[in-house]
C-alpha cells in the first residue's frame, strides 16, 4: 500500500466512523469551533483528571470528511495527555499544516493531513477541531 493510500484510508475510516463522538456532562468544559467557509460547526468537551491530564475527550458537530476526520483523530491523540502536552501537539500539527519545514516528531497518524498543504482553503477545516480544542482547555475552571 502506498503511504498516500494508507492516508486517505485514515482520513476516510475517521470521516465515517468518528472516534469520541457524543457529549460529555458537566463538569466537563466546552468549546465551539464555527468555519463559515465551508460550514464546518464542532464543538468539543473535556474533563480533566485531577493530576491535569485529559482524562476524556468527546465531540459533537457536523462538519465536512476532513474536519470530521481531523477531529476524530484529535480526539484520541490528546486523550491521557496533559493540557501543556495537548496545545504543544496543536502547535506542532499546524506547523506542519503551514511551513515547509519538515514536520517534528509525535504527529504519528496527523501526517496524514500533509495533503492539506496543496489546499490553503481547507486548512480551517483540518484545524477547526483543535481550536475548539483549545477554546474548551482554556474554559477549565481554576
Ligand atoms: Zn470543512
Amino acid at each position: 500500500m502506498q503511504i498516500n493510500e494508507l492516508y486517505q484510508t485514515i482520513i476516510l475510516d475517521h470521516s465515517k466512523r468518528p472516534r469520541n463522538f457524543g457529549e460529555l456532562p458537566a463538569p466537563a468544559v466546552k468549546g465551539e469551533g464555527y468555519n463559515p467557509s465551508c460550514g464546518d460547526e464542532i464543538v468539543v468537551f473535556v474533563s480533566e483528571s485531577p493530576t491535569g491530564t485529559i482524562e476524556q475527550i468527546k465531540f459533537t458537530g457536523q462538519a465536512c470528511a476532513i474536519c470530521m476526520a481531523s477531529t476524530s483523530l484529535m480526539t484520541t491523540q490528546v486523550k491521557g495527555k496533559s493540557v501543556g502536552e495537548a496545545l504543544g501537539l496543536k502547535r506542532t500539527f499546524i506547523d506542519f499544516l503551514t511551513q515547509e519545514a519538515e514536520p517534528a516528531t509525535g504527529l504519528g497518524n496527523l501526517q496524514a493531513f500533509g495533503g492539506v498543504k496543496k489546499f490553503p482553503q481547507r486548512l480551517k477545516c483540518a484545524t477547526l477541531g483543535w481550536h475548539a480544542l483549545e477554546g474548551a482547555l482554556k474554559n477549565r475552571a481554576r
